[in-house]
């Protein structure tokens, strides 16, 4: 199948509140054109310098959504366009995109990143964590970012019961975040799902997914 027909198949399967990130990591230009004149405008890469060279290139009214880990010293190559970071789990990471953001008279939103899978190797905040991390005064002072929402990966598994409860995690915390919210902290977004996964996502209240896969075809590196 064509990356048209691929789009337009997940497009009619989830309901119209769900953002579709299309993941385009390690995919040529050529690629995401395709997808773009398929009406796609949402973007997701998960490198910094391969984002802002792609961002050169296509036309300007698309959205761009770093994914990935992010690296502080790298914030400011990205930080007069990027639309949403996904995963932040950290203040001093949050507070270099304030810094980066303000340079360019922008307000950044920013999803929190939450560890929901059991792998060591996933980054991500407590539950615990991310709750003080919302309320915190500190926080409420940094003008040029906006936390949005959360972010959450399931373990990479095949055990869909296990990453069911993950998700519902995920959806918990959001749910207990929100409840909290302050000036520059207004949960709306739950960012879950992915190719293998998010139409489990999306029964457990996923509000944007990023795929990948299912859009592009397999990738060659595993990232
Ligand atoms: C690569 C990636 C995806 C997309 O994965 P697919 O399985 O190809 O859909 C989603 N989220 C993150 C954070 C990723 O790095």
């Amino acid at each position: 199948m064509s990356i048209q027909e691929n789009l337009k198949t997940i497009k009619s399967s989830i309901p119209e509140h769900v953002t579709l990130v299309a993941v385009s990591k390690t995919k040529p230009v050529s690629d995401l054109m395709e997808a773009y004149n398929a009406g796609q405008r949402v973007f997701g890469e998960n490198k910094i310098q391969e984002m802002a060279e792609k961002y050169e290139e296509m036309p300007k009214d698309i959205k761009w959504h770093m994914i990935g880990h992010v690296q502080r010293n790298k914030v400011k190559y990205m930080a007069s366009f990027v639309s949403l970071i996904h995963g932040v789990d950290n203040f001093k990471l949050l507070k270099e995109i304030d810094k980066q953001a303000k340079k360019h008279d922008r307000v950044i939103d920013c999803l929190l990143q939450i560890k929901i899978a059991s792998e060591d190797s996933k980054f991500g905040m407590s539950f615990e964590d991310a709750s003080k991390f919302t309320q915190s005064k500190i926080i409420s002072e940094l003008k040029n970012i906006r936390v949005t929402g959360v972010m959450g990966m399931a373990t990479f598994t095949d055990d869909k019961s296990q990453i069911k409860n993950e998700f519902n995690r995920l959806k918990f915390t959001f749910d207990a975040l929100k409840a909290l919210q302050t000036e520059n902290c207004k949960l709306q977004i739950i960012s879950m799902g992915m190719s293998g996964d998010y139409k489990l996502a999306i029964d457990c209240g996923s509000t944007m997914i990023r795929v990948g896969s299912s859009i592009f075809g397999l990738r060659n590196q595993t990232i």
